[in-house]
């Protein structure tokens, strides 16, 4: 296997804080991302209404002004009416932002807010019919979409979100690389043919390994379970290994031309940057960072 020189992107997650101590995290996270030039940024939305343009937008709106990065908004189409579509969109354009990730967004029980769409394809649909200029993403599932009947299904849904007009696809967290190349040889059948971005989530304590094995349906490698179990009592030991295993799944991925890597940061800045600083080189990145 020898070295393209199509370098695959390197993009990272941040969500709006909800507490003082989420914001100066976020704040750091921020002034360590600077001047690395990730190909962007995407901000999240929560998976209820409110705010949606105190949080996510203006967060947005701080990403994009203070680093001077490709933005782009997560919209779920579970929450959202046409009219506040719109009116987001032109905000959106004033900014200078033209890349959304449409979601259907996570359906929280007992919640029904008015809304327009039913699936992240009608949204895409709509966002491309009002602004073509847009770039419209979509999200991915390797190891299935836990509300679908089959894998069969969940690609030909895959594919009806392609031709609603989605250009990129961003991958759910997955820990398994082999789960991911057999998802991508799945879409090449479907003739799904737009880049892949294979999200990668660090696990870096306890507490967030036992809620991705809750509320993700992402198999956990033995190796992977092995760090848990061996870790368990050792946070410091736990995080650095929990960065290794991220970081060796992103050589795997690179060296099996993966077209780009999307890493949530869970806004943690130190996290972001050893995983930078230890594999900025691989995705053509200035590799200068002071840890
Ligand atoms: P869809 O593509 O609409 O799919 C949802 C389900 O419906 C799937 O099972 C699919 O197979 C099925 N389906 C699709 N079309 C049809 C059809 N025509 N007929 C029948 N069934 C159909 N959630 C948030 O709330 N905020 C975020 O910021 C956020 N960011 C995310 C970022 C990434 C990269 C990922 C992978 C997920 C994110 N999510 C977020 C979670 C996401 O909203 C949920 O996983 C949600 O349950 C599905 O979203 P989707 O866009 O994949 O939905």
């Amino acid at each position: 296997m020898t070295e393209t020189n199509q370098k695959p992107t390197l993009s990272f997650e941040v969500f709006p804080p909800n507490s003082q101590v989420g914001t100066a995290n976020l704040t750091a996270t921020l002034d360590q991302l600077d001047g690395l030039n990730p190909s962007f940024i995407s901000v999240t939305a929560s998976n209820h209404k409110l705010d949606y343009e105190k949080t996510t937008i203006d967060l947005a709106k701080y990403v994009h002004d203070k680093l001077k990065c490709p933005t782009m908004v997560h919209m779920p189409a579970a929450y959202v009416t046409k009219k506040e579509v719109d009116d987001v969109l032109e905000q959106l354009e004033k900014m200078d932002i033209h890349q959304v990730l449409a979601l259907r967004g996570d359906i929280v029980e007992g919640y029904t807010p008015e809304t327009d769409f039913k699936y992240a394809s009608d949204l895409t649909r709509y966002i491309k019919q009002q602004k073509p200029n847009f770039e419209v993403s979509g999200a991915c599932y390797p190891e299935v979409h836990p509300d679908s009947k089959n894998r069969i299904d969940d690609i030909k849904h895959l594919k009806d979100k392609i031709d609603s007009g989605c250009d990129q696809l961003i991958t759910q967290l997955f820990y398994d690389n082999e789960a991911f190349y057999r998802f991508q040889e799945e879409c090449a059948i479907a003739n799904i043919n737009v880049p892949i971005l294979a999200g990668i989530m660090p696990i870096i304590n306890r507490k967030q390994a036992l809620h991705v094995i809750e509320n993700c349906s992402a198999r956990l490698p033995k190796k992977f379970i092995s760090i848990l179990d061996k870790y368990k009592d050792n946070p410091v030991s736990l995080k650095e290994a929990g960065i290794a295993y991220a970081v060796d799944q992103i050589v795997d991925l690179v060296t099996n031309d993966v077209k780009g890597v999307h890493l949530y940061t869970m806004n943690k800045s130190d996290t972001a940057k050893h995983i930078f600083s230890n594999t900025a080189s691989l995705f053509g990145l200035e590799t200068s960072v002071e840890e």
